[in-house]
């Protein structure tokens, strides 16, 4: 989908910072995390709506969404990894991934942008976990 910034960060057009990615999705650090280690997962494929991802792409966001909350949890120490979906900024679907201790952690005013040194080093950290 052209000037989609999702879109433009699979082929590459914008940069990112990869976690992971398998032939249908792709997982990296959001630039503006609510909490350490927010991460995004998205389809390669363009999908404006959660709800209008086809089979079996929808089930394959959640089981690799599934994998990567394992190796982010365990890399935070986090008691439970928040999920969110509502794509109303960017129209591409994506699930963020966030480490939370609290009700709140998942409130999206709490969002700054991130140091990208900071953001890589955490993005090798789960990427370890992973690994293990
Ligand atoms: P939403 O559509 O879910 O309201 O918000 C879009 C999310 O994508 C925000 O958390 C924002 O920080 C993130 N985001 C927007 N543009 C970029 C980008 O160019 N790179 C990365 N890594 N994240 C982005
Ligand atoms: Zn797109």
């Amino acid at each position: 989908m052209k000037n989609c910034i999702f879109c433009k960060i699979i082929k590459g057009e914008i940069p990112s910072i990869k976690v992971w990615e398998d032939a249908e999705t792709y997982a990296f650090m959001d630039i503006n995390p609510t909490r350490p280690g927010h991460m995004l997962i998205i389809p390669k494929k363009h999908v404006d709506y959660i709800f209008e991802t086809e089979e079996p792409l929808f089930t394959k966001l959640f089981v690799n969404a599934k994998k990567l909350s394992k190796a982010l949890k365990s890399s935070t120490g986090a008691l439970k990894i928040g999920l969110a979906i509502e794509g109303i900024a960017v129209r591409h679907v994506h699930l963020h991934l966030i480490p939370v201790n609290n009700v709140n952690d998942l409130d999206p005013c709490k969002s700054k942008k991130g140091n990208i040194e900071e953001l890589k080093q955490m993005a090798e950290k789960i990427r370890k976990e992973l690994k293990d």
